[in-house]
């Protein structure tokens, strides 16, 4: 069955309301975004999403990213009421160098630079289009993870990242193993925002390393008490 615009809408606030318990609970003040990851749904829910205001939007695959992201242009170019914000779309899943001058065109920020090579590539294919906005993605679970850095790898890529000029630092990401226990999440969380504080500590990125992407449908609250400031969300939104 599909989506609902009031289903959406309900699952929306439910978890908005998450959000600002958890941050009540951890004394925040700072800003918590949500990606809306859309890589289990289409257009028709895309579109749904932009209703409800939503205008970040996250896929894990180059060539599904590249579809959805044709498809939305087809339709906001055809629709006659313009979006107060463009949308923008994040890529959240493991990037292959082969695939970076496809993504580049279409991304505001990449979630998964996790080795200097990779940045090489974002580097050599970024020139002239301005710089872009990266986060260092770090495996910070002890189950061994296909992707992301090693934590101990992590502050030397971060300083080579902030040394190639096309691309733009601006925080840490992780992925937590799935769980139905949210606190097995939290371990995880903390061992990115130690390594995100050590960091800053060492001025790596300057004041422009802001963010922590962390937190899916099965434990952002958890994410959010920990620090997160980005939180990549699918299943929730439209069960
Ligand atoms: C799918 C995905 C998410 C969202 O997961 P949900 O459980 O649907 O909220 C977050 N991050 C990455 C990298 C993903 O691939």
């Amino acid at each position: 069955m599909a989506v609902t615009k009031s289903r959406i809408a309900g699952n929306l606030s439910r978890i908005r309301d998450n959000i600002a318990d958890a941050r009540a609970r951890s004394g925040r003040t700072d800003d918590v975004s949500i990606v809306a990851v859309t890589k289990t749904v289409g257009l028709d829910e895309i579109k749904l999403l932009l209703d409800a205001g939503m205008t970040e939007l996250g896929e894990n695959r180059v060539q599904q990213l590249q579809r959805r992201a044709e498809e939305l242009n087809g339709y906001l170019q055809r629709k006659r009421n313009p979006l107060p914000i463009a949308p923008r779309w994040h890529m959240i899943g493991h990037l292959q160098r082969n695939k970076v001058k496809n993504v580049l065109p279409i991304v505001g920020v990449i979630h998964s630079l996790d080795s200097l090579r990779l940045a090489e590539e974002i580097q050599a294919r970024a020139e002239g289009m301005g710089q872009i906005d990266v986060m260092l993605q770090v495996n910070c679970s002890k189950e061994p993870q296909k992707f992301g850095c090693a934590v101990g790898a992590a502050m030397h890529l971060g300083e080579m990242i902030c040394t190639l000029e096309n691309l733009h630092l601006i925080g840490l990401m992780t992925m937590t193993p799935i769980t139905r226990d949210a606190e097995k999440s939290r371990p995880i969380f903390v061992r990115l925002r130690e390594l995100f504080e050590e960091m800053c500590t060492e001025r790596i990125g300057g004041d422009d390393l802001k963010e922590l992407s962390m937190g899916m449908s099965q434990d952002y609250s958890v994410a959010v008490e920990e620090g997160a400031t980005i939180l990549r969300i699918g299943t929730a939104l439209f069960e």
